[in-house]
């Protein structure tokens, strides 16, 4: 989701949540009005005098929130003067006293047309910093040939290095500063001293909040039970496979800004359901409840949940029907389907499992075991989604998820009028680079360029492993002309990063065709990548090194 997204998404909800608010509200003040006129000028008033001090109060509270600030500060007004009464102990009022607070309450109905057309303004948060800022990691690591190596490495691909020969020096400088990622080798002093003790007896390092990956000569099953519960997120052998340190990196960096998690509420409770829905979005998700159980697939197509919370009893379907029919679609194999109901008895409950469900969860729930149970569900589906669709040397979409990207941005692009551009790279003389440093130092090559392009392009950009040393980039709502200033930005950019290997330092270079839909507005997914493959030999033709687009006369002679 980008920032406009989530800012439209926010505004949304502030809308609909003031509209139902608005809709209430005149039921509320004539609530008021009857409560005020039961009031007699005796001392029994006392405790009509609370309520509306109470309500006004709630008003003045909520007024402000649902954009409605007149309202806000007229009851707030009245409510401090009732409060006045009541803290005076003067509970039976003057007629002339009743008469004015009878006119006032009146006079709070015509406060909600003088509220302004939208309260969002006030509340959309600011515009979040460029995430591509070089991210810092800190490296403890007692290997000096190690440790310069790695650092350089790493801060080839844009991040900021700060290298520490051990422990005591890290504490002495996360007293002032704290990395975005810590990297620490385990067993440091050529094994004599194991970080993870070290790390472990250590109140400042245990208080870092960032990730953390180790890197261990040693792959013993105490060490590894050790980091997890240290909370590390990664344990790499040495010798090091840079390549995949790096993508890890850069997938915890990714994590970090990754969208929302999705998921669909079904329930007959209207309003239990909307009020899950505001505690997982409160929490960061985003939520939707299902309104029609006849369009669950078409509401599924559409939204995407990542995990479905589902009722059991409901008046028309039950939920065990709409499960089943969520697993009639091959699709939709993996989207978790969790009951959330108030069935407790147990045999019954596993005979819902049966339709196709992976967990049930009873009623009532805890808000905080409901986020849990959510969060901790989509992160696994997510994580399987990634081993199942992704390349593991580069992390990017294998050569059938990028085509059906590819296809799929190309109808969606045609279907909303905007243009959609695809590009293809081939890394030059690669053959090259593999005879003459090994096969080894060829990997490094390609997974420097996976991650040049996930840094450099946008995050609603999609890109892809196509083949060996090929690959695709998918770029929605993008012309060619800009296509191509980004692409020439990451050609010169590969083409200035230093390889090292067995003390040999190399540079390579990348060839890039492009073909945008606005070129050929009758051609699918395939078609256009095809014409980027043309563009792409056309660069390699014209002396590699380059971005080439289709010219004029091919897109012609495409849809001729
Ligand atoms: P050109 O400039 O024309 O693209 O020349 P090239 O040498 O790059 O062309 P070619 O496509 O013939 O060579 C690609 C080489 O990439 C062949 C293959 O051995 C190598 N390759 C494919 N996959 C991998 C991989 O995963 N790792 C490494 N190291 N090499 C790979
Ligand atoms: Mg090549
Ligand atoms: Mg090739």
């Amino acid at each position: 989701m980008t920032p406009n997204d989530a800012e439209q998404a926010l505004t949304e909800r502030l809308e609909q949540l003031r509209a139902r608010y608005l809709e209430r509200l005149p039921g509320e003040l004539a609530e008021l009005d009857a409560l005020q006129g039961t009031l007699t000028g005796l001392e029994q008033d006392r405790d009509v005098l609370a309520e509306l001090e109470q309500r006004l109060h709630k008003l003045a509270g909520s007024g402000g929130s649902f954009g409605c600030p007149v309202l806000s500060s007229a009851a707030r007004a009245l409510e401090q003067r009732i409060g006045g009464w009541l803290e005076a102990n003067e509970f039976s009022l003057e007629a002339s006293a009743r008469q004015s607070l009878a006119e006032d309450i009146a006079a709070l109905a015509h406060t909600i047309s003088e509220s302004p057309e939208s309260p969002a303004a006030s509340v959309l948060p600011a515009d979040r910093a460029i995430a591509d800022e070089a991210r810092s990691i800190w490296l403890v690591e007692d290997n000096a040939d190690l440790g310069w190596q790695l650092g350089q490495q790493l801060e080839s691909f844009n991040y900021r290095v700060r290298w520490f020969r051990g422990v005591d020096e890290l504490k002495r400088a996360i007293e002032n500063q704290q990395p975005d990622l810590l990297l620490v080798d385990v067993t440091l002093e050529q094994g004599r001293e194991n970080a993870t003790e070290r790390l472990a007896d250590c109140p400042e390092i245990q208080a870092l909040t960032c990730p953390l990956i180790f890197l261990s000569a040693h792959d013993d099953f105490p060490s590894r039970v050790r980091a997890v519960q240290l909370g590390a997120q990664g344990y790499f052998l040495k010798p090091l496979d840079v390549p995949r340190l790096v993508n890890r990196i850069t997938q915890i960096f990714e994590a970090q800004r990754a969208p929302p998690q999705r998921v669909l509420i079904v329930d007959d409770d209207a309003d239990l359901a909307e009020y899950m829905r505001l505690v997982l979005e409160v929490a960061g998700m985003e939520a939707r409840v299902l309104e029609t159980p006849q369009e669950i697939m078409d509401t599924i197509a559409a939204f995407r949940p990542e995990l479905v919370l589902m009722d059991l009893y409901m008046p028309e379907y039950a939920g065990t029907d709409l499960a089943g029919v969520i697993r009639q679609h091959e699709a939709y194999t993996n989207l978790p389907i969790v009951y959330l109901s108030a069935e407790t008895d147990l045999e019954r409950q596993i005979d819902a499992m049966r339709s196709g469900a992976d967990d049930f969860l009873t009623k009532p729930i805890p808000d905080l075991q409901l986020v849990a149970a959510a969060r901790s569900r989509i992160a696994r589906a997510r994580q399987l989604e990634e081993y199942i669709s992704k390349d593991s040397l580069t992390g990017l979409l294998k050569h059938a998820s990028i085509k059906e990207a590819a296809s799929r941005e190309v109808l969606r692009a045609r279907r909303i009028g905007r243009p959609v551009t695809l590009a293809m790279l081939d890394i030059d003389h690669f053959k090259v680079v593999n005879d003459t440093y090994g096969h080894a130092a060829g990997d490094v090559v390609i997974a420097s360029i996976a991650t040049l392009l996930r840094q450099r392009l946008r995050q609603s950009d999609i890109i892809g492993r196509y083949g060996g040393e090929e690959f695709v980039a998918v770029l929605p709502d993008c012309e060619a002309e800009h296509a191509r200033q980004v692409m020439e930005d990451i050609r010169l950019n590969f083409a200035s990063l230093e390889f090292a290997q067995l003390g040999e330092r190399f540079g390579c270079t990348v060839s890039i065709g492009l073909a945008c839909s606005g070129q050929y507005p009758e051609s699918d997914g395939d078609d256009l990548l095809v014409a980027a493959d043309e563009a792409l030999y056309a660069a390699k033709r014209g002396g590699r090194n380059q971005v080439q687009q289709p010219p004029p006369s091919f897109a012609r002679g495409k849809t001729n």
